[in-house]
């Protein structure tokens, strides 16, 4: 295609001069995102506006390059990595604003590009809070969250991002712009497009502008840690916390090696000598949470835990979850090579899991630390290696589809929370009957018939390498 004598003049009349880029140094930056997968766009455009967004849909469609949409490029499955030549990676994080806040309803109307922790800023003043909560938070943005429907520490309670979008803006793959959903709290006329676009990756449409629920912000958030001599322990705990009825709004677990990482990280951090800690954050009423609180103290002494701590002021928490989401930060400076995993599987699956993954760490001789939201079975094993060096990239490799299989044999699933992109299309097949992946291509085209939304993700383009262990000798 004619990048620099059409497309890109055509770009520029769109949304200006300054708003597009293909300078090497540019595309090399937009070449990645927090997966391990790279590939290169053609050039990259910053939208300000949903005619924009049309009408380099239109564009697209015309001249026959693809498009990504990209909003802070968090993600860590390859979700905004080019899977062919002549992509252009569309940039959604400059349409950033809070279009409406419509206190009676409980509900909030956003551009895509507004950031999660940005969103909850504006919103605390009003007394209010947007639940879902990636550890991210303080980058990802809401166009990516719905795309990859987040979850994070509150899901357990709150459950992830489908569960608090009310409607869309979307600029379908031919530019036409429609708006989904509705602000009544039942709604079911018709097929439920909001979810079907919801998770969707990019691949179905790109969101210019979301309605969310809004939840009123709890009078108090208080936190226990149960330390546990190994992580196996800590896993039957979270099971029980959640039969007990806790009602937890967040059951995190850190392993060994994620707690030594964050205290090398931290420099003044300091937890007990343990083999994993169980992190339980109850929210409500004070005198409420503070019964509840004692209670869950003397459950995590009864449950085996060596040690206990309550944090009881809103400063102590903050460090505790400062500590959590400083994890994977703290454990990708350990080794060149981090890769961020989520498997999810069953509550009752959840310490043998913990088995697994110490079992496929030895197997291959790759180190894994793991932490996650446990209260959803959800976990993230993070796997460090020197992908410079070929033998152990082969292993860790090997690795990783161990672990993805190990998953899946526990009724589990190699993605909770994170998408499949083009960093996971290898295990689609081996989760989903044929039948379920010919009905998901059906979709795909009846919603991007020429395939100019993020070809080669999530469903695989012909030609495509989907084989992460293929040309690894
Ligand atoms: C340190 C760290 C911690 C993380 N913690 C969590 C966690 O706790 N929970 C969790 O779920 N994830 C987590 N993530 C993953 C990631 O942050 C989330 O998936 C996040 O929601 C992505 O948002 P983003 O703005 O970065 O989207 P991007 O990475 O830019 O895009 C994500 C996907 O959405 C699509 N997309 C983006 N904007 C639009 C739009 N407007 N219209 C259509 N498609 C669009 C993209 O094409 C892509 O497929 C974490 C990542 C890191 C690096």
């Amino acid at each position: 295609l004619d990048w620099n004598g059409t497309i890109i003049p055509e770009l520029k009349e769109i949304v200006g001069e300054e708003n597009v880029v293909n300078h090497i140094i540019d595309l090399y930056v937009y070449s990645r995102d927090a997966s391990i997968d790279t590939g290169w766009p053609a050039a990259v455009a910053f939208a300000n506006t949903t005619d924009e967004v049309s009408k380099i849909v239109k564009l697209a469609n015309k001249h026959g390059f693809s498009i990504i949409p990209r909003g802070a490029g968090s993600n860590v499955c390859g979700g905004v990595i080019p899977a062919k030549g002549d992509c252009l990676i569309l940039v959604l994080a400059r349409m950033n604003k809070v279009v409406n806040l419509d206190l009676e309803n409980f509900i909030v109307t956003v551009e895509p590009g507004i950031v999660c922790l940005d969103l909850n800023t504006y919103l605390a003043p009003h007394g209010f809070y947007f639940p879902p909560d990636p550890a991210s938070d303080k980058a990802c943005t809401l166009g990516g969250m719905i795309n990859n429907n987040s979850g994070g520490i509150r899901a357990v309670k709150y459950g992830v991002t489908e569960n608090w979008v009310m409607g869309l803006e979307v600029v379908l793959s031919d530019g036409t712009i429609i708006n989904i959903g509705n602000k009544a709290i039942k709604y079911v006329c018709g097929y439920d497009l909001v979810s079907l676009f919801v998770g969707s990756e990019g691949t179905l449409g790109i969101v210019t502008k979301a309605m969310l629920k809004i939840q009123p912000l709890p009078e108090i958030r208080l936190v226990a840690s149960g330390y546990f001599n190994s992580a196996f322990e800590a896993g039957k705990c979270v099971r029980e916390i959640i039969r007990r009825g806790f009602d937890p709004s967040g059951t995190e677990i850190m392993d060994y090696k994620t707690l030594k990482a964050v205290e090398e990280y931290s420099g003044k951090v300091k937890f007990p000598e343990c083999g994993a800690v169980v992190l339980v954050e109850l929210d409500g009423n004070k005198d409420d949470v503070e019964m509840r609180l004692d209670r869950l103290d003397l459950a995590f002494k009864e449950m085996g835990a060596i040690e206990t701590a309550v944090a009881r002021d809103a400063k102590t928490c903050e460090e505790v979850w400062a500590a959590r989401k400083a994890a994977f930060p703290a454990l990708t400076l350990r080794r060149p090579t981090a890769r961020m995993e989520d498997v999810s599987v069953p509550l009752e699956n959840l310490p043998v899991m913990f088995q697994k993954i110490d079992e496929v760490s030895a197997k291959n001789g790759i180190e894994i630390a793991t932490f996650g939201h446990a209260g959803d079975g959800n976990l993230h094993p993070i796997l460090l290696w020197d992908e410079r060096d070929p033998d152990q990239h082969r292993r860790a490799l090997q690795t990783l589809v161990d672990l993805w299989h190990a998953a899946i044999d526990l009724e589990g699933t190699v993605t909770g929370e994170h998408g499949i992109g083009v960093s996971k299309l290898m295990m689609m097949p081996v989760e989903h009957e044929a039948a379920v992946l010919e009905l998901t291509k059906k979709i795909k085209h009846a919603f991007d018939p020429n395939n100019v939304l993020c070809p080669g993700h999530v469903i695989p383009i012909p030609g495509q390498r989907i084989d992460i262990l293929e040309d690894v000798s």
